[in-house]
């Protein structure tokens, strides 16, 4: 990682998560600049959401962590409760899945935004409460003024995936860890908030994780694509480029899938793999070889090594790693 980006975006390095025996995240490291995104992709049990949780230092009571998580000068993963409290939201904010479980069902929408702005932007009430109003508005709200005054159980799933995001901007975090946000919304409500999304990416310029299983998106949000399979990171580089030219056989399946059935549902472009993801321990050697059209005599044995194929284009695999 270079010392610029450490200091203006998210730096991980060989990160790891364990839940006891379980080893979920086996060493993953990747970096993110300030206006930029990175879109991490994998199937269920891939150990994204374990990776965006360790990010954020929300994972469960019993969950452990190595490696580390560098925004500026703090290491969230090696951070002290203080040093956290002040960090969350400011620094590093985290958008779940379920706005719904989420929200606090007993305060209206406005008043989880403004208690984010008095409390992180040291703002009066009354500056916190027009604040709220004007964050509804910037996430694309109508009638900011009446939603803020609404419920949860009052607004739709589109509505409620915003606040969210008033939320999470309301901080302004120099980083936002988005962790499947838009899975549960319709097509159409779902491009409007990644549109949205990108453009506070760059104007507001956070560095963002977009947490996915659906490479269908990828191309509408992501500057650059880490690929997970069996808890590490088999694929990492430009959006293009993965798109383009794949180097992973798992990756290569999953790009040409969805080139052809960019609005099927997110789950068709793994179906389109034969066998399923490793749920529980994994595979030895390559996680991918039980599944693998062109996997060597060595692959359940040994990981192949992480080579550079390209300036930003890694990939782990022995079609790619092993000598000629
Ligand atoms: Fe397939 Fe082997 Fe490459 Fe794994 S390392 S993706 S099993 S060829």
């Amino acid at each position: 990682m270079t010392a610029t980006l450490r200091s203006s975006g998210l730096a991980v390095t060989d990160l790891h998560v364990h839940y006891g025996e379980r080893h979920a995240v086996r060493g993953v490291s990747f970096a993110v600049a300030r206006g930029q995104t990175l879109a991490i992709v994998g199937e269920s049990g891939c150990g994204k959401s374990s990776t965006a949780l360790a990010v954020s230092r929300l994972l469960p009571v019993g969950a452990t962590t190595e490696g580390s998580a560098v925004v500026g000068d703090l290491d969230i993963s090696s951070a002290t409760g203080d040093e956290l409290r002040n960090a969350r939201g400011r620094v590093v904010a985290y958008m779940p899945q379920d706005a719904m479980a989420a929200l606090n069902p007993v305060q209206s929408a406005g008043r989880q935004i403004a208690e984010v702005l008095r409390l992180r932007r040291g703002v009066d009430r009354g500056q916190a409460a027009a604040g709220a109003v004007d964050l509804l508005e910037d996430v694309g709200i109508n009638e900011p003024d009446a939603v803020a005054r609404r419920y949860a159980h009052e607004l739709s799933g589109g509505m409620r995936q915003r606040v969210m995001l008033a939320i999470a901007l309301a901080a302004r975090p120099q980083v936002l860890i988005a962790d499947e946000p838009t899975t549960a919304l319709d097509v159409t409500v779902q491009a409007g908030i990644l549109a949205l999304v990108r453009e506070l990416v760059v104007a507001d310029q956070m560095a963002l994780v977009w947490i996915t299983h659906d490479i269908g998106v990828v191309a509408e949000i992501a500057d650059t694509v880490a690929i997970m399979y069996g808890g590490l990171i088999v694929e990492q580089g430009p959006v293009e480029t993965i798109f383009e030219h794949p180097a992973h056989p798992y990756t290569q399946a999953l790009v040409q899938s969805p080139r052809d059935s960019r609005h099927a549902p997110p789950k068709a472009a793994f179906n389109a793999i034969p066998g399923s993801p490793p749920l529980g321990d994994f595979p030895s050697g390559c996680p991918f070889h039980p599944r693998c059209p062109a996997a060597l005599k060595v692959c359940p044995q040994t990981m192949a090594a992480t080579v550079e194929l390209e300036p930003g284009h890694v990939c782990a695999c022995h079609l790619t790693s092993a000598p000629a």
